[in-house]
């Protein structure tokens, strides 16, 4: 019988609850079974136990301010104690142990009590976490992409061209270019981030920057394209996708992009929420040649790498 992933992903995720159900049950069940033969016992108690031969040895853990002490009983066997006492009765305590000739070990206790709190707690914290780190994982659909297989990787192609002409704002790339010519367009004509969005609906199977921000559609007269970007990240999320990697090529006769980069890099990293590290731009012109050569259109390539949770 072959499971599809959804079963599979629901499987593990019970396996997952059973198991911190159990180990939660262990713990408790260990915690129980070590302290339930134990009593707190008074100071005048311990003394008085002591004095009437009832106690067979004792442990002390000492710290700074107070020691703490384990003994046994003579009778039940089985059963102990346990007090807590200033450093001041120790002496007494000490005095009246050795005159009654019953076994002492000292124990000084060095850390602090925070640390050995953490280190009573840190197999549960480690269990807890690597539960939830397993059900995380499970729900967000990669059962088994933190062992070992890979994540699906999807690849988008995105082109773009426009116009120039003279008197008008030339952006690319979220970056406003000082330059006598710029793009005519519904939006702001921004040809770099036209084309990566195309290239990252492409990649997710998403449609077109055209299905999504319709140039017949007044809203988006004008508009800053870094949001069109911002929108595509949004349905990327929905769809568990990941930018892995942007590569672009942006072809213009003038003027010269590649001192802006960083700038570009920062801001569509900004918008698509990445480190500007994943976005890689060039830069080229048309050698004179066509409408870029002569200096009448710019144009971008882009290619989107992306992995789906
Ligand atoms: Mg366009």
């Amino acid at each position: 019988m072959r499971w599809q992933s959804s079963q599979r992903r629901s499987f593990l995720f019970w396996v997952a609850i059973v198991f911190l159900g159990v180990m939660l049950w262990r713990l408790a069940s260990g915690n129980k079974s070590a302290t339930a033969n134990r009593d707190e016992i008074t100071y005048s108690q311990f003394l008085a136990k002591v004095e009437a031969g009832d106690v067979k040895r004792v442990t002390i853990y000492t710290s700074p301010n107070s020691y703490e002490l384990i003994g046994e009983y003579v009778r039940p066997a089985d059963r102990s104690f346990y007090l807590t006492i200033f450093k001041e009765a120790a002496p007494e305590v000490l005095r009246l142990l050795q005159q009654k000739e019953v076994p002492v070990t000292t124990k000084e206790v060095r850390t602090g009590d925070w640390v050995l709190i953490l280190l009573n707690a840190a197999p549960l914290i480690l269990l807890v976490g690597f539960c939830l780190f397993l059900m995380r994982r499970m729900q967000a659909g990669g059962t088994f992409g933190a062992f070992g297989k890979p994540a699906a990787v999807k690849t988008g192609i995105g082109y773009d061209l426009h116009r120039l002409e003279s008197g008008r704002k030339l952006i690319v790339g979220g970056v406003e270019l000082d330059f006598d010519k710029g793009p005519v367009g519904h939006s702001d004509g921004d040809v770099l981030a036209h084309a990566l969005c195309d290239a990252l609906l492409g990649a997710a199977g998403l449609g077109d920057i055209g299905t999504h921000f319709p140039d017949s559609d007044p809203k988006w007269k004008g508009a800053n394209s870094l949001l069109f970007l911002e929108h595509a990240k949004k349905l990327l999320n929905e769809k568990k996708f990941a930018i892995e990697h942007v590569d672009a090529v942006v072809i213009t006769e003038k003027p010269k992009l590649g001192p802006h980069f960083a700038k570009m890099r920062e801001a569509l990293g900004r918008a698509l929420g990445v480190s500007p590290d994943k976005i890689h731009l060039k830069a080229k012109t048309n050698e004179g040649v066509d409408a870029i050569g002569h200096g009448e259109a710019i144009a971008a390539q882009v290619i989107a790498t992306l992995s789906q949770r």
